[in-house]
């Protein structure tokens, strides 16, 4: 965390929206709703039925426990560390003697502990306080919530571990939580329970649900799944435990598996935003190519899964197409999900708004997915503290290291210092980006071998991408997804890199039904958006169409496309006929604005994919 430092731009607006916003916000509504008074209940030993919300808030007061940690590790801010450790210290008074730690089950006139593992959510939660424990370890302090973080793992152990019950919880996350646990103490009970509780996945140790066992993953061992599957947040967590766990054992079979997985789920599972879930229902993945727009569920709290998923396995493998994925599901689908003032927060995030949405009261809980704006706070409330903590941690993706040298995968104003070999290498890389192409990587220092480092050229920027340095002996080499640098690199050497970020046209796959003949806008990184605000008066987005052979123009932050308007018929009394040719009127050129900042102009609808101007398949 202190390696690498984020210096301005665009990141660092990121970095004080949360410091500034959303951290406060998710505490403000925490203690309004009770979630955080439910632990001082229980340490009272007054807790029963009159527990607030849902029976896994716990965990939401433990991912907003993992952002301030982070965010302590950022800014050493002093307010900041006296709110955290009074927060710590109201969930540390609630842990019993044995470790355990849960305000929903085995208070007076609550359910006995362990009795409801299919929907109970109790490993979740503890997942939840290990992960945070865990930033507060990699930020250099090992203190209380740490400490209670291990009794909570010790009291697993004995109750689940070799010996114990053969058990897993209904929904996954305690996986991850405890390889990474394992890493940040060194204590490998903790990785042999992930991998107890990752094998045992698949056997029917879930009571029958609705759903289906599918739903949370009980379907099919991990090793033997072609596709992820159910529930898509349950899914990525198990698949991110799953990998933990194959690459702490050397388990190559079950690393390809998680591997195979993710390259299904990317190739026919997936919005062009990155989000996933496209089922309402059970916050589920569809069948293959049931995609959607206008249904995508696309939860915010998914994505973030997707991108931790596709971070481990980038570190496994160090291919580019990971940190592309990364960076799509980032750019598109979870900083989608914040409201601009970081006040109010899209759980799911639709590719296609066809009403316009109703601003949700400030001081309401919205239903979960009801919400058609973003809404401050939500019965589940999920998101929000997943935002909260992404943001917190985010100069992590930005950079790796390893004894051949360092690794850039994604691009802003950022700084490295950082040791390759046991030398010193320190670096700043400055850019524009998202919005712009050029980035200028200026050494610091390097080993005195020379350095080599390896910059990524995202998927939709290999042809046309360039990079140069005025020292010739600097070198550069094209490799899959990346180009590797090779040279003395002396202090104040520096390094261009161009991506073309000139907008493009983006056809989706035939075989995603719902799409069939439209289209989509990129710019760079970011996909854009059609939204109402920006159309002429009197024009609504049913009728528009996107004329494929005028030439797109970038602006600032989108770009400007041409489209036409068709004239709809008075309406008739059956949707349906013969096919004819329809009016259209040309419309000009019209903004697209980046898909992730739409709905902070009011209600509006919107849409990522848009009818391709083409009179002949047309009814009016
Ligand atoms: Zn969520």
């Amino acid at each position: 965390m202190d390696e690498i430092t984020v210096t301005g731009g665009f990141w660092r607006e990121y970095q004080s929206l949360n410091a500034e916003s959303i951290i406060g916000h998710c505490l403000e509504w925490m203690e309004r709703v009770g979630w955080i008074r439910n632990f001082d209940l229980a340490a009272a030993g007054t807790l029963g039925s009159d527990h607030a919300g849902i029976e896994f808030v716990d965990s939401e007061v433990y991912k907003l426990l993992e952002a301030m940690a982070w965010e302590l590790g950022r800014s050493a801010d002093e307010a900041l560390a006296a709110t955290y450790s009074s927060l710590v210290a109201r969930v540390a008074a609630a842990q019993e003697s044995d470790g355990y730690l849960h305000t929903s089950f085995g208070h007076p006139g609550q359910r006995e502990r362990f009795s409801d593992l299919e929907w109970g959510h109790e490993l979740y939660c503890f997942g939840h306080l290990l992960q945070a424990a865990v930033a507060r370890l990699r930020t250099g302090h090992d203190d209380d919530l740490p400490a209670v973080a291990r009794r909570v793992a010790d009291m697993l152990y004995r109750e689940f571990g070799p010996g114990g019950r053969t058990a897993v919880c209904g929904h996954p996350e305690i996986e991850p939580a405890l390889a990474e646990f394992a890493r940040a103490t060194g204590d490998k009970r903790y990785f042999e329970l992930a991998r107890l509780f990752v094998e045992r996945r698949g056997t029917g140790t879930l009571a029958p649900i609705e759903y289906g066992p599918e739903y949370f993953q009980d379907d099919v061992p991990v090793r033997d799944a072609e596709v992820l599957r159910g529930h898509a947040v349950r899914a990525l967590y198990l698949a991110a435990g799953a990998l933990d766990v194959a690459v702490d054992t050397d388990d190559v079979a079950l690393k390809n598996a998680v591997a195979r997985q993710w390259e299904n789920t990317v190739a026919r599972r997936t919005y062009i935003t990155g989000g996933i879930g496209s089922h309402h229902r059970d916050e589920s993945f569809g069948a293959d190519f049931e995609l959607p727009p206008d249904r995508a569920y696309s939860e915010t709290c998914a994505g973030i899964a997707s991108i931790m998923l596709s971070w481990r396995l980038l570190l496994a493998t160090g291919e580019a197409r990971y940190a592309d994925h990364i960076e799509r599901t980032l750019l598109n689908n979870v900083l989608a999900s914040p409201r601009a003032d970081g006040r109010a927060f899209f759980y799911t995030n639709t590719l296609h708004q066809r009403t316009a949405g109703v601003p949700p009261h400030p001081t309401d809980v919205s239903k979960r997915a009801d919400s058609s704006m973003r809404a401050p706070w939500f019965e589940v409330s999920c998101c929000p503290t997943n935002v909260a903590r992404t943001l917190a941690n985010i100069p992590l993706y930005f950079a790796t290291a390893d004894d051949a040298g360092v690794q850039l995968h994604h691009y802003g104003d950022y700084r490295v210092d950082t040791r390759v070999g046991g030398e010193r290498v320190a670096l700043t890389v400055a850019t524009d980006y998202p919005f712009d192409g050029e980035i200028a990587v200026t050494i610091h220092a390097a080993p005195l071998a020379g350095l080599r480092l390896s910059l990524r050229i995202p998927a939709w920027a290999r042809e046309g991408a360039t990079w140069r340095c005025a020292d010739p002996t600097v070198t550069f080499e094209l490799l899959e997804g990346h180009v590797a640098v090779s040279g003395a690199c002396a202090a104040g050497t520096v390094i261009r890199l161009d991506l073309p970020v000139q907008p493009r046209l983006t056809f989706p796959d035939p075989r995603i039904d719902a799409i069939r003949g439209e289209v989509a806008v990129e710019r760079g990184p970011l996909v854009l958006a059609l939204e109402s605000v920006d159309l002429p008066q009197g024009v609504t987005l049913d009728q528009v169409r996107l004329d494929t052979s005028a030439p797109l123009e970038g602006t600032a932050a989108g770009a400007t496309a041409h489209l036409s308007v068709v004239a709809h018929g008075a309406g008739g009394e059956w949707p349906y006929g013969g096919a004819h040719t329809v009016a259209s009127e040309a419309l000009g050129p019209v903004s697209l604005i980046p898909y992730y900042r739409w709905a902070n102009r009011g209600p509006s609808t919107m849409r990522v994919f848009t009818p391709i101007a083409d009179s002949n398949s047309e009814t009016a």
